[in-house]
């Protein structure tokens, strides 16, 4: 069976691969030209599914799972935001350097220097059996002074609860264990086995 990724995001398809490292997973600009999806749902669950619907008609490939995820972080000195925006809160084509530095310039001017906040994933995977979505969480603090190079986005301003070091910090090893997209990939193993099995 064959998993495709509808996205190109490095640090995704990493991570992606890592969790389901027993699969063949091709991120889809592996096996066509990239191509612009526009994000325009109003949630996390509707951008997966935009993304995952988008590839599986694109790729014309009755056999494929496509996997999308969509995530993002929320910060609750500032209402959530970027939340389902985190990609871009510093404007289309920005870094993550970017948008860290914008989100750590909200949080001082909203007069703190920590706030608690959460990560979101939501995986939506399409095939010819149909749609489905699952999420995972985790939960945390972000903090004006970023630490560590590790992950990517967020990852250096980003403490999870019950650790003293940032996710720039820590190992990927550690990450891999308690991230939103782990707990997420898990549910959607779940998900891709069961098509695997009717397809048997
Ligand atoms: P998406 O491609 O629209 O889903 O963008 C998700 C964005 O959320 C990423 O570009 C990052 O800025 C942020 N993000 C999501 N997951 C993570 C993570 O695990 N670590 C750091 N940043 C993340």
């Amino acid at each position: 069976m064959r998993i495709v990724l509808a996205t190109s995001n490095k640090g995704k398809v990493r991570e992606i691969k890592d969790l389901l490292h027993d699969r063949e997973i091709f991120p889809y600009t592996d096996l066509m030209e990239g191509f612009e999806i526009i994000e325009d749902g109003d949630t996390f669950k509707e951008n997966a599914l935009i993304k995952a619907r988008a590839v599986f008609r694109a790729l014309r490939d009755d056999k494929a799972v496509v996997i999308a995820d969509d995530s993002g972080i929320s910060v609750d000195v500032l209402d959530g935001a970027p939340g389902i925006y985190s990609a871009r809160y510093a404007g289309e084509g920005c870094s993550d350097k970017d948008n860290f530095d914008k989100l750590i310039n909200a949080v001082k001017s909203a007069g703190y220097e920590t706030s608690p906040a959460h990560y979101t994933a939501a995986i939506a995977i399409v095939s010819k059996e149909g749609e489905s979505c699952v999420h995972g969480w985790m939960h945390g603090d972000v903090s004006i002074y970023p630490r560590g190079e590790n992950g990517f986005g967020y990852d250096p301003i980003f403490t999870p609860t019950g650790h003293a070091l940032t996710l720039g910090e820590l190992d990927s090893d550690v990450k891999v264990g308690i991230s939103h997209r782990s707990k997420a990939l898990n549910l959607a193993k779940i998900l891709i086995d069961q098509i695997k099995k009717q397809r048997a």
